[in-house]
């Protein structure tokens, strides 16, 4: 009898790596191994060397990263350069030693240069300067992808790297100042409606563009992407560009999202804009034609996604 595949979700409590992890359940042809913060600090080299010695792990989906909204990113830089430095060097690496031949490194769109022509193709990377409000965390997120792409060239391993755009959904953090623009206008436009506040204020012009994936396509794709042949992938991809962008490929601005979510939670009254707060990147928009081209399209539309995500929140805060 052949042993089931045992596939390490990397980041099994945060958003994507649940939906990973249900996913993968969900299909129930693999093992899937999971580790909380307090049984394994991926941080801790020392550890993550035992726990994949010991382990036997076949695939891995490094979902785990230190993640926030632009507020976040702007307070604790020092925390997202270090954290996810850590955590994805401590499992390539170790990954590599163990003998693992498959891996799904997960980075982010925040890789791309500020002012990148769009929407950003894969070869935008490194063509220009970064968005200053996240600049250490995309540092981090390319250095992920170069350590997968380094690896391949000299060990011959078979790690891959995918880039969504801004992800929403199940399992997301409504923090209202931490967290990124749907969760926290999800919690302000609840709070509003609760409250019959007089208005709800949205941080920035308004102005700015950006395109939104729901979690659950978000982990589809990283499934397809991972079962892809080697031979499809290496097609599609080259050696040193061998990201693969994940999104829609539509946008809107702040302002139009707004309207949507306040629409979706039943807050009626004013929006205003709040101009001191930063806006970030102008435009933040995928070229996904590689994973249209390798098979791939998302299914679940903004105004879906958002109900489900507002149903989502009715939960947590229920919790
Ligand atoms: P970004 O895509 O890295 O800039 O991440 P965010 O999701 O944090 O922000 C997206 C855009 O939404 C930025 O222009 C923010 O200024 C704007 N925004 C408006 N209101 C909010 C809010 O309540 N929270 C966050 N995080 N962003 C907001």
């Amino acid at each position: 009898m052949s042993r089931l595949d045992r596939i390490f979700v990397a980041g099994h409590r945060g958003m994507v790596g649940s939906a990973i992890a249900r996913k993968l359940r969900d299909r129930g042809d693999a093992t899937v191994i999971t580790r909380t913060r307090s049984e394994l600090d991926l941080a801790d080299q020392a550890q993550v060397r035992t726990f994949f010695a010991n382990e036997k792990i076949d695939q891995i989906y490094l979902a785990a990263a230190h993640v926030g909204g632009i507020m976040a990113n702007n307070t604790y830089p020092a925390e997202f350069i270090y954290q996810n430095l850590m955590i994805q060097t401590n499992i390539i690496h170790e990954a590599w030693r163990a003998g693992v031949e498959k891996l799904l490194f997960l980075g982010s769109s925040c890789i791309y240069p500020r002012l990148a022509s769009q929407p950003m193709a894969e070869d935008s990377l490194l063509t220009g300067v970064l968005e200053q409000t996240n600049e250490p965390y995309a540092i981090a997120k390319i250095a992920g992808i170069k350590l997968c792409e380094s690896y391949n060239r000299q060990y011959g391993t078979d790690y891959r790297s995918v880039m969504p755009t801004n992800l929403y959904g199940t399992g997301d953090n409504y923090d209202a100042e931490k967290s990124h623009v749907i969760p926290g206008l999800l919690r302000r436009f609840h709070d509003a409606k609760e409250s019959a506040a007089s208005e709800v204020v949205i941080w920035g012009t308004g102005k700015p563009m950006r395109e939104f994936l729901y979690v659950d396509d978000m982990a589809e794709a990283c499934l397809h992407v991972m079962d892809l042949n080697i031979d499809t992938y290496r097609k599609n991809t080259q050696p040193m560009l061998s990201h693969i962008n994940v999104g829609t490929g539509e946008d809107l601005t702040i302002r139009e999202l707004a309207i949507i979510i306040a629409d979706v939670v039943g807050y009626r009254g004013p929006i205003a804009f709040d101009s001191t707060k930063p806006d970030g990147t102008p435009r933040k928009v995928m070229d996904v034609s590689r994973l249209h081209n390798l098979g791939w399209r998302a299914r679940i539309g903004l105004r879906e996604g958002l109900a489900l995500a507002y149903a989502d929140f009715l939960t947590s805060t229920r919790r």
